[in-house]
């Protein structure tokens, strides 16, 4: 027996990508209970959530009754027991395997048997975690975008286990969030961040090697490529530490020195200059315009 329509959302973390999530989901006419082991991370995620909603009213993309509506479809706990009645459970907890383990191994007994499990991981193998719960046929990845509002891709990743009806009712609610689909296998990168991570580091690769400075770099791929944002703009935007930890997980995953991290990249993350996060990355943050920070 599986869910047939999704009426109700779990998320479980209420970081970054999780406040986003519930977003989405409450905005799209779905009850979303929202649970966080810290009642602080609730709150802030309360409060962006209604900032967020609020520019949207400022904008005309909202009316502000229905603002007001999809506010009140969000139930917040710091008790997983909250979950009990989701139709799906999307997890966006810290990334860390044994939390994550723990999480499922806490949720799974209060959840309603035919209810999917989805992990926003961007890094975990799907496979390897629906092994671990008592529903691998109903557990699935759900890797969404940040900001999750703005950013129109759900990567779809589907375990070995994963059933159709959990495949074509994941496909359905990300319809219904508004966002676009891409399938993903279960590899190391998944699609976006397997093509993405290594061309930012070959950037990082090329300016060690002296092939171009840091402005031809992203003058390059800016308008040569037509990208929106140079690769080396781009990694100090998603912080050179996440750049890194990716590089790693596609270099161990796949056993190929094709993925070898950028030794530079490497020492940037040493120095702690990581990016727009730490105020330096490739660029210094602290002068406005930003230069090359060496
Ligand atoms: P974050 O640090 O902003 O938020 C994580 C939240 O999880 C925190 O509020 C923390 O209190 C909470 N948490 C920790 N342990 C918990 C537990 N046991 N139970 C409930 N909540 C718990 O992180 P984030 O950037 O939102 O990332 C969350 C997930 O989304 C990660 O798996 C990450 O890989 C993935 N992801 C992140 C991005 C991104 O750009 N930030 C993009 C796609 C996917």
């Amino acid at each position: 027996m599986g869910v047939t329509e999704i009426a109700s959302v779990g998320v479980i973390g209420a970081g970054q990508m999780g406040n986003g999530i519930a977003h989405v989901a409450a905005l799209a006419g779905l009850s979303v209970a929202l649970v966080d082991v810290k009642a602080e991370a609730l709150e802030k995620a309360l409060a962006t959530i209604g900032r967020n909603m609020e520019r949207q009213v400022q904008k005309g993309a909202l009316e502000a009754g229905a603002r007001d509506a999809a506010l009140a479809r969000i139930a917040t706990g710091t008790e997983m027991a909250a979950l009990a009645q989701s139709d799906i459970v999307i997890e966006a907890a810290t990334e860390r395997e044994d939390l994550k383990l723990s999480i499922f191994r806490a949720v799974c007994p209060l959840l309603k048997p035919e209810a999917i499990l989805a992990s926003n991981t961007s890094s975990i193998p799907i496979t390897r975690l629906a092994a671990a719960t008592d529903r691998p046929d109903r557990f699935i990845g759900m890797h969404f975008f940040n900001p999750v509002p703005v950013m129109k891709l759900v990567e779809v990743i589907r375990g070995f286990a994963t059933s159709d009806a959990t495949f074509g009712a994941v496909s359905a609610l990300a319809k219904r969030l508004g966002k676009t689909t891409a399938v993903s296998e279960d590899f190391p990168g998944f699609l976006v961040n397997r093509i993405l991570i290594p061309m930012l580091n070959e950037a990082a690769t090329a300016l060690h090697e002296g092939v171009g400075d840091v402005r031809s770099i992203d003058a390059a791929m800016k308008l040569g490529a037509n990208h929106p944002m140079g690769p080396l703009e781009l990694a100090d935007f998603i912080g050179l530490d996440t750049c890194l930890a990716i590089m790693r997980v596609l270099h161990e995953g796949m056993g190929d020195g094709k993925y070898r991290p950028s030794p530079l990249l490497v020492k940037y993350v040493e120095a702690g200059w990581l990016g727009r996060k730490s105020g330096k990355g490739f660029y210094d943050y602290s002068q406005d315009p930003p230069k090359p920070s060496r």
